[in-house]
């Protein structure tokens, strides 16, 4: 059973022109790319082709950067009822874009999503930031932790126009893997490229925080994570499509494999880390 923890099947037609430029720059598929976020019957197909069980639907709510409002979260939902086995919904809210966030909360569950993302480069906020006075991030965080709902957040760099990359920093995640001890935290992207250190570091220190290697080249993950074996029990397989820099699903779970890792640390990768999350 492998999952791909973090695919990007969005509403195409939310993206603000900056931000589809940025997708579509030099991709000769793009046309495929906006099929599969069309239908998902389509998507289904290209899993199969390559070789990916099921997938994590990744959506987040950024008006500013990137455009997404919180329709995103009724989207997916309505996505993922063509294989609700396969297709996984993540959604998101937005503390500064939100009237009343205890209603949205409750609203998020009774869509039944799966996961939740924050991302702070686009979202323009740093994670701890409910140590400020942002108490709807600490509302999100509790709800998450109390059904039992792993957070997932964008570290490292982006590029798209108008992110803010100190917050892509994934030291800020440390003050949250402290004050929400059993909230699982996926850390997607391991802080690539500035920040692996760090977020080595916090896969060490705290128990409830996960890596999702989507969005590293596979060919550079044991440049990025010498010592991935180490952390592989925490660790899920991940490739970021169709972000700037992933251009092939199949592909890029063809160079994981070429990795050579241990049968059982590529198995605990592939699989198992996502399915005891
Ligand atoms: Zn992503």
């Amino acid at each position: 059973m492998i999952t791909d923890c973090h695919i990007h099947i969005s509403p195409m037609d939310m993206f603000k022109p900056a931000a589809l430029e940025l997708m579509r720059n030099k991709r000769e598929n793009f046309a495929e790319i906006e099929q599969c976020c069309r239908s998902p019957k389509a998507f289904l197909r290209c899993m199969d082709r390559s070789g990916i069980d099921r997938a994590l639907l990744i959506n987040y709510v950024a008006p500013e950067v990137i455009g997404f409002t919180s329709g995103v979260n009724q989207w997916v939902v309505d996505y993922v009822k063509e294989d609700p086995k396969r297709l996984i919904p993540c959604g998101s809210l937005h503390p500064r874009h939100s009237a009343n966030i205890l209603a949205d909360v409750e609203h998020l569950l009774r869509l039944k999503i799966r996961m939740v993302k924050i991302h702070p480069p686009h979202q323009l906020l740093f994670p701890n930031d409910y140590l400020k006075g942002v108490t709807e991030l600490e509302i999100i965080y509790r709800a998450a932790e109390a059904n039992g709902i792993p957070v997932m957040f964008h570290t490292g760099t982006s590029i798209f126009p108008g992110a803010r990359n100190k917050f892509g920093d994934p030291m800020y995640l440390d003050d949250v893997a402290v004050d929400f001890p059993k909230l699982k935290i996926l850390m997607a992207h391991g802080g690539r490229p500035l920040w692996m250190d760090t977020a080595f570091f916090l896969l060490r220190r705290h128990p409830n925080v996960y890596l999702d290697i989507s969005g590293i080249p596979p060919k550079s993950l044991l440049q990025y994570f010498p010592r991935l074996e180490q952390i592989a029990h925490k660790t899920l397989f991940g490739t970021d499509w169709p972000g700037p820099g992933v251009p092939d699903i199949k592909q890029n779970l063809e160079d994981f494999r070429a990795l050579a890792l241990q049968p059982a640390i590529e198995e605990q990768i592939l699989s198992r880390t996502a399915l005891e999350i």
